[in-house]
């Protein structure tokens, strides 16, 4: 017996949450075929662990990668931190279901994740996953569906509850896509379309996804509908789902926005943890940061957005609406009138619309054009519709550290596998320091975690919630998706002025047994699958 490679003498953390212990691991072909002393083994290749922390592969539970990775099937920002799959369709948007009928809404959709838009001639998973695999990936993608897509194929976009046919249609399509291996359901519930649906919708929904095992993972709404306990807040809604038809509930990217909320997360936390104790299966992810990144749409008030994108910029034509929209936004932003600190508002990506230059404050821009922050905000959005996106400094690393350190807490970076080359775009570095951040700031330098509990919440952890069996852990049998890493030097390098930065201290990381990063560098194999839920 040959093995393809052999891993020899390095810190063996196998992402269930165990110690960290010095062994080999062997691959052959796609999978680990023995982890253990297998010095006796010959391998084609054999790589010299000694001084390197051997994991899985990291799961990245919380991604917006499904259009990044079609432009570009390098996902560079990824790879290079030992990312090996992308959780995708989150916070509603996902390329699938498409209805043909409503491909510019579909598109006007998928703006809101950050990329330039590129043609969709697939509807479905199965067409997608074609798609994807043809034009090859490095890393695999485990696809959730948007509830914004299904929503919009079901009805456009339309702020009316779902009449029955077109609540039939959503369910249908779901079960649809569920039979296409996807892993579950995402929703955006300060997104429009995903916002417009009452919980009556999204119990039905649910309901689809408790009875075969499926996730639920949320973007909460910023308001409570549920009217029920009033501590809970938007967590609300998600338990109530969880807790009234047993689904699996994820909850996206905690953290606390509000300034005079500031220092509340283990309040949160704690009341997370009641909801567990009291029979709810859920968990929630975070990233390792404290601003966080969107399209400025997001922050409109809802009527201004009805209709969707091309609705919008009609009516923000009139000076009337103009203004009215003006005085409302400057109320603040959110349900909950979050009030706008415009110089902790950066523009990450405006096309150069009116001028506009990315890294500069919403402030600062508004002043030079003469105008006010709301008003130019607005102008900004009636040009760029979804695409403007911006970085939001409204959290505290206070809390994010909190919440990361629950035992309910997986990591999720909210970003995108995306090229290094980003023009003069200045994304959020969620996008290229996520996981190493964890293993250098959460673990190394402030000890919040230690190495094997951190891991386990990019791994082994990930692949539990997510109900994907061969993956996450370091086990014989299992697909070979490993990262190789220096537990001294790892760390993530990009800052919010010059985000699109290497990580240092990633040496090795195999998807599916092939070398996508060989000595720190990429590699021209595109391994990676689109999973399937099984
Ligand atoms: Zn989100």
């Amino acid at each position: 017996m040959k093995l393809d490679t052999l891993i020899r003498g390095g810190l063996v953390v196998d992402g269930t949450g165990l110690a960290p212990r010095r062994t080999d691991v062997g691959l052959k072909g796609a999978h680990i075929h023995c982890v253990g002393d297998a010095v006796q083994l010959d391998a084609a290749h054999v790589i010299d662990a000694t001084g390197l922390v051997v994991a899985p592969g990291f799961i990245d539970i919380h991604t917006h990668s499904d259009m990044s990775l079609l432009q570009d099937g390098r996902g560079q920002s990824k790879v290079h931190q030992g990312v090996t799959t992308e959780v995708t369709g989150n916070c509603g948007f996902s390329p699938f279901p498409i209805n043909p009928q409503h491909m510019q809404l579909h598109q006007d959709l998928l703006a809101g994740i950050g990329d330039d838009a590129i043609a969709i001639t697939w509807r479905d998973v199965e067409g997608y996953r074609q798609t994807a695999e043809r034009q090859g990936i490095a890393l695999n993608i485990a696809p959730l569906v948007g509830h914004g897509a299904l929503r919009i194929a079901a009805m456009g976009v339309s702020s009316t509850p779902a009449n029955a046919a077109q609540m039939q249609c959503m369910q249908d399509l779901l079960a649809q896509m569920l039979d296409q291996g996807a892993f579950g359901m995402t929703t955006g519930l300060t997104y429009v379309p995903s916002r417009y649906a009452p919980t009556d919708e999204l119990v039905s929904l649910c309901e689809i996804l408790a009875r075969r095992g499926r996730i639920y993972a949320t973007h909460a709404r910023d308001k409570d509908l549920t009217g029920a306990d009033h501590r809970y807040g938007p967590l609300n809604e998600a338990l109530h789902l969880g807790r009234s038809t047993g689904v699996r509930v994820q909850f996206s990217h905690a953290a606390i926005n509000t300034p005079s909320e500031w220092g509340s997360a283990r309040l949160w936390t704690e009341r997370f943890e009641a909801a567990v104790q009291d029979g709810v299966d859920a968990a929630f992810d975070v990233y390792p940061y404290d601003a966080s990144s969107s399209a400025l749409t997001q922050y409109l008030p809802a009527w201004v957005q009805e209709g969707g994108v091309a609705a919008m910029r009609e009516r923000l034509q009139g000076e009337a609406v103009m203004a009215r929209a003006e005085a409302d936004l400057a109320l603040g932003w959110s349900a909950n009138r979050i009030p706008w600190l415009w110089d902790r508002v950066v523009l990450a990506r405006t096309d150069g619309l009116l001028g506009a230059q990315e890294g500069k404050t919403i402030e600062a821009a508004a002043a030079e054009a003469g105008k006010s922050p709301a008003r130019y905000t607005l102008e900004l959005c009636r040009e760029g519709g979804n695409r403007v996106m911006v970085v939001l400094f409204y959290r505290t690393e206070e809390d994010m550290r909190c919440f990361l350190q629950c035992r309910h807490a997986l990591v999720g970076s909210d970003g995108s596998a995306i090229p290094f080359d980003q023009g003069s775009r200045q994304p959020h570095p969620r996008n290229f320091g996520a996981s190493v951040r964890v293993l250098a700031r959460l673990v190394r330098d402030l000890g919040d975690l230690d190495l094997a509990t951190a891991i386990a919440k990019m791994t082994g952890g990930v692949a539990a919630r997510l109900g994907l069996r061969d993956r996450g852990t370091l086990a014989v049998g299992q697909a070979a998706d490993i990262v190789l890493f220096d537990p001294q030097e790892v760390r993530d390098r990009g800052t919010y002025l010059a985000p699109c930065q290497k990580p240092a201290g990633v040496a090795h990381v195999f998807v599916n047994g092939v070398a996508v990063i060989r000595d720190g560098a990429q590699t021209d194999a595109r391994p990676g699958r689109v999973l399937r839920a099984a």
